[in-house]
């Protein structure tokens, strides 16, 4: 639970402290100080003006190994402030889908994640959202999956469920709270939640889903025509497309397209908002998505009630299924037993595309799944092959085609997009993918606060920022 470098999912972060070849020219958005130069441009100023010179000059500055870029300064906000979006189900490659101007504009002035951004196990909103807010993976932020129930207890949990014993670690609004400063959520996952300094204040906490995307974007502009003392330094502002429509028609249906370019459009309201208030280039923007989206067609399907002659695995011994199965055996049958029944069945060959689920007892699981350390996680875990999904049993209706997440938070097809924007990013810089758990130190780091422990990396910030003037 507490940072390592070894839980760190992106490759060598000392890499990108070294100056970035994309980022090199000389913006208006970094500075750059470089002593050796300093030195030579008083002497050329002095001594010469010459071609020579100048292509000298030029030369050095622009090849220069000690060229350091520098944050800009705020020029009207009092402190460093976020807006994290997020919108569900936009697969990564998705803003390449239809004329999306200002995402573009957001990746050609900011920093993005050359591949996108990876989520964690299982590729399904809540655990996504909360990992991002939490910097925690599943097992330890608590929310494991978008149902599922305390074993304990049998206490159910569900979406719109504010329970705090439900919501575990400390999510960024709270951490901010914790320090005395304003935050807004609106409709993240968990952030009606009442936990520690954070009380979910409605002007800042509105209650889900009674405002169209718009009016998000609105009263996220608005919270800056507050007085000075009251507007939050951290808004999150989640939006439930193109996910709709991605389980409607899948991800290559004109739907999406459409989809993505009024989402593209919703962040256009925004950034032409805080234009109007001249803080744009004061606030850092970061824009993302939870998890990808795969097109679940042909019926593909796995039923279980074709495993009945090897284990007849109750209905209610099922937490979830589709593309991630979660299967709790009652006390009396050994999960260990059921496992090995359930193999036997599904390498047969008399199981329709049994070959496409692998079941594992959660500790078995691959360590990078980070899915076994909670008992709220059923002792059985299937992993669904990209596109396939497991049924009970054969129903008389057809399933027809769609689009569906849940999958192994390693495939392409799960991943989601990650851009960034604001004073202390580097313009037009391209950096490896990682895991959305380092969003959280990522966030704190920007805003100068001290984050709670949490699954990210302790370098991952400094391996991204630009320094500040000192
Ligand atoms: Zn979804």
């Amino acid at each position: 639970m507490a940072s390592s470098h070894e839980d760190a999912h992106f490759s060598d972060p000392t890499k990108s402290l070294l100056p970035n070849s994309s980022s090199s020219s000389p913006g208006p958005r970094t500075a750059l100080i470089h002593t050796k130069s300093l030195i030579l441009i008083s002497s050329i100023v002095i001594s010469s003006t010459s071609f020579v010179a100048a292509v000298a000059f030029a030369f050095l500055l622009l090849s220069s190994p000690t060229v350091l870029h520098l944050a800009r300064p705020l020029s009207k906000l009092p402190r460093p402030t976020v807006i994290l979006m997020s919108f569900d189900g936009f697969r990564f490659g998705y803003h390449l889908k239809a004329p999306t101007p200002n995402i573009r504009r957001l990746i050609s002035n900011g920093t993005s994640a050359e591949d996108g951004l990876i989520p964690v196990f299982p590729s399904i909103t809540f655990p996504n959202q909360y990992s991002i807010a939490t910097g925690l993976f599943p097992p330890h932020h608590g929310i494991i999956n978008n149902y599922f129930s305390d074993p304990v207890s049998g206490d159910r949990f569900f979406t719109t469920n504010n329970d705090p014993k439900w919501w575990l670690g400390e999510p960024l609004w709270q951490t901010v709270a914790r320090h005395g400063l304003h935050a807004a959520a609106i409709f993240w996952a968990g952030c009606e939640v009442k936990k520690g300094s954070w009380t979910c204040p409605p002007k800042f906490c509105p209650k889900y889903n009674c405002f169209t995307f718009e009016e998000r974007v609105d009263a996220a502009l608005g919270f800056f025509d507050l007085p000075a003392e009251n507007v939050p330094v951290l808004v999150m502002l989640y939006f439930q497309d193109p996910d709709s429509q991605g389980h409607v028609f899948g991800p290559d249906h004109p739907e999406i397209t459409k989809a993505v370019a009024r989402m593209d459009a919703v962040l256009g309201r925004l950034i032409a908002g805080l234009e109007q208030r001249n803080i744009f280039e004061d606030v850092t923007i970061i824009l993302l998505g939870d998890h990808g989206m795969a097109g679940t067609c042909d019926e593909k399907y796995i039923f279980l009630e074709e495993l009945f002659p090897w284990i007849h695995i109750g209905s209610d011994w099922v937490f979830s299924a589709d593309t991630l199965l979660t299967i709790q055996p009652p006390p009396e049958i050994s999960s260990q037993e059921a496992l090995a029944k359930m193999r036997q069945g599904l390498s047969s060959g008399k199981v329709r595309n049994g070959d496409k689920l692998r079941v594992f007892l959660k500790e078995d699981l691959p360590e990078s799944f980070h899915y076994a350390a909670s008992e709220r996680i059923p002792s059985i875990v299937g992993i669904v092959e990209e596109g396939y999904m497991v049924k009970y049993k054969r129903e008389k209706q057809r399933y027809g085609c769609g689009g569906g997440h849940g999958y192994d938070h390693s495939l392409m097809s799960m991943r989601s997009f990650f851009v960034a924007h604001g004073p202390r990013l580097p313009q037009g810089k391209q950096i490896p993918s990682f895991q959305n758990v380092e969003v959280y130190n990522l966030v704190t780091a920007i805003l100068k606060l001290d984050g709670a422990p949490n699954n990210g990396s302790s370098v991952f910030p400094s391996s991204i920022l630009l320094q500040e003037n000192p």
